[in-house]
C-alpha cells in the first residue's frame, strides 16, 4: 500500500520529497571523533534582579547583627556614670623629663603587697585590684610646674591620669612638691578619684626587702583606708579630718607620737568602734566599701 494510499499518512502529501531525498547525512571522522570537546567557559552569574539585596531576610538579619555589634564594640561602659570606685589602680607618675629606675617600680609594688597583705590579715578580705604590677606614667607637666601647694598639684596629677570612675588611684610619684624643708611637709593627698603620694614631700624611700610597716607600706594602707571613707565624723574617737585619736596604733592615727610598726603592731580600728566593723548605727562603715573584693 503505497503511502497516498494510506488515509492515516494523507497529510505527507504536502512534504517536500525533494528536500528529503537530497538530504546529506554526514557524520564525523575518527579525527573529529577524539579531538577534545572545546572548554567553554563558565557561564557569569547569574543576577537575580527580582529580588533584591534588602528585600532577603537571611542578609538583613546579618547586617542587622552587625550593626549591633559595632553599637556594642562602640559602647565604652566607663563612660557611663558609675556609683563609687570598686578597684584600685596602682599607678606611678613621673614627672615630665624625669625618669625612674626598674628597681623603683618593683619597690613601689612590693610596698602596696605589703599593704594588700595586711588589710587581707586584718580582715580576711582582699581589696579588689592588681597592685602588683604599678603602671608608669608620664605627666604632662615637669617636676618644676608641680612644684607649691599639693592641692594643686594632686589636681592636675589626676587630670593627667584620667582615670575611669570606677578606678580609685593609687598614685605614687618620685615628685617634691614642698618648696621649703621647714614646716608641714604634706606626703599626699586624697580625693574622690584616688590619692597621691609625693615621696620627695615626705622622704619615703621604697625598697623590695622592706616589711609590713615600712613607712611607704603604711602611707599606702592609710590612704586606701582614707579612700574607703575612714573616718566618718559621726565616729566616737573621730577627729573631724579622717583620722582616730584612741590609739597610737592605729593605721588611721595621726600624729607624730603614734607608734613604730617594729616594736608595737599597727591596728585597723582598734575597737572596731570608729570606722571597720562597729556598731555605730547610721555611721559609715568602710565595711561596706566596694573596694574590697566580697
Ligand atoms: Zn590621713
Amino acid at each position: 500500500m503505497s503511502t497516498q494510499e494510506d488515509p492515516r499518512h494523507a497529510s505527507r502529501a504536502d512534504l517536500d520529497d525533494d528536500f528529503v531525498a537530497r538530504a546529506v547525512f554526514t557524520e564525523p571522522s575518527a579525527a573529529e571523533r577524539t579531538r577534545p570537546f572545546p572548554v567553554l567557559p563558565p557561564p557569569p552569574p547569574r543576577l537575580d534582579v527580582r529580588r533584591r539585596w534588602y528585600r532577603r531576610p537571611v542578609p538583613l538579619v546579618l547586617l542587622v547583627a552587625l550593626a549591633l555589634a559595632l553599637v556594642a564594640a562602640a559602647w565604652r561602659p566607663w563612660d557611663v556614670p558609675t556609683g563609687p570606685p570598686d578597684h584600685l589602680v596602682l599607678i606611678i607618675a613621673v614627672p615630665d623629663g624625669a625618669d625612674v629606675h626598674p628597681d623603683f617600680v618593683d619597690a613601689v609594688a612590693h610596698e602596696a603587697e605589703l599593704s594588700t597583705l595586711w588589710l587581707e590579715t586584718q580582715t580576711g578580705r582582699a581589696v579588689r585590684g592588681d597592685l602588683s604590677s604599678p603602671r608608669v606614667v608620664t605627666l604632662s607637666m615637669t617636676a618644676e610646674e608641680l612644684r607649691g601647694g599639693t592641692v594643686r598639684a594632686y589636681e592636675r596629677i589626676m587630670a593627667d591620669l584620667d582615670l575611669r570612675d570606677d578606678a580609685f588611684g593609687v598614685v605614687v610619684s618620685p615628685l617634691r612638691t614642698e618648696t621649703t624643708w621647714s614646716g608641714q611637709q604634706t606626703c599626699g593627698r586624697g580625693g574622690r578619684a584616688g590619692v597621691v603620694l609625693f615621696l620627695g614631700n615626705c622622704n619615703h624611700t621604697p625598697s623590695t626587702t622592706s616589711a609590713w610597716g615600712s613607712p611607704l607600706s603604711r602611707t599606702i594602707t592609710h590612704e586606701i583606708l582614707h579612700g574607703m571613707g575612714a573616718v566618718a565624723d559621726c565616729a566616737p574617737h573621730g577627729t573631724s579630718d579622717g583620722h582616730v585619736d584612741d590609739d597610737r596604733a592605729d593605721v588611721m592615727y595621726q600624729g607624730a607620737d603614734r607608734v613604730d610598726p617594729a616594736t608595737t603592731p599597727l591596728a585597723l580600728d582598734a575597737g572596731r568602734d570608729d570606722y571597720y566593723g562597729h556598731n555605730n548605727i547610721g555611721c559609715p562603715d568602710i565595711v561596706q566599701s566596694p573596694l574590697w573584693v566580697d
